[in-house]
């Protein structure tokens, strides 16, 4: 399947999570077989040779990071939601299109000067991404990039992370 083919499997879903929101539900793709193949390489073709590892942010990012790290032979640094993990090495609190979240870093697992690349399935308003790329500059990492596969340019998220080098697959 062609990457154009994957993206539109995306399916817009109103009012989700709340009313007024237009919710990109990015199940279809996911159990696609081929649609997750082409958008895996599609992500993973944005990545600098430098990178030396990738944030996935909880739970979607996850999923990509995971693939996308298979692809390229590099591993994973887990961005959870609060609440998950046993040994935390910082928490950002951030403002979401709907609500209020928080990421946190695992302990011990990024060191300082590594070059990390953030994975993400869509980018919004950007505060889950520039909370992540904090929580891993806090402790000394160097953010290389950022990748996402939607980007909803509505919500002006590169706003929120002008300094950083981004890629989005699709752009709507
Ligand atoms: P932001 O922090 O940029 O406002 O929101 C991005 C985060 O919220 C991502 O982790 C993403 O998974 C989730 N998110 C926000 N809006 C959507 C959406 O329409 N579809 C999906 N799949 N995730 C969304």
């Amino acid at each position: 399947m062609d990457l154009d083919d994957a993206l539109g499997l995306i399916a817009g879903v109103p009012d989700f999570p709340e009313p007024g929101v237009l919710f990109r539900d990015l199940s279809p793709l996911f159990a696609d077989a081929g649609a997750f193949k082409a958008v895996t390489d599609a992500l993973a073709g944005t990545l600098d040779p430098e990178v030396e590892a990738l944030a996935g942010v909880e739970a979607r990012g996850f999923l990509l990071a995971a693939a996308v790290g298979y692809a390229r032979g590099l591993g994973v640094v887990l961005i959870r939601k609060p609440g998950k993990l046993p040994r935390v090495a910082g928490r950002v609190d951030y403002a979401l299109e709907y609500g209020t979240a928080t990421v946190e870093l695992p302990a011990g697992v990024v060191r300082p000067g590594q070059r990390v690349a953030i994975l993400d399935d869509v980018l919004a308003t950007g505060g889950t991404v520039a909370a992540t790329g904090k929580l891993l500059e806090d402790v000394g990492a160097v953010v290389d990039s950022v990748s996402v596969v939607l980007e909803l340019a509505a919500l002006r998220g590169r706003d929120a992370l002008t300094n950083r080098k981004v890629h989005a697959l699709q752009v709507c």
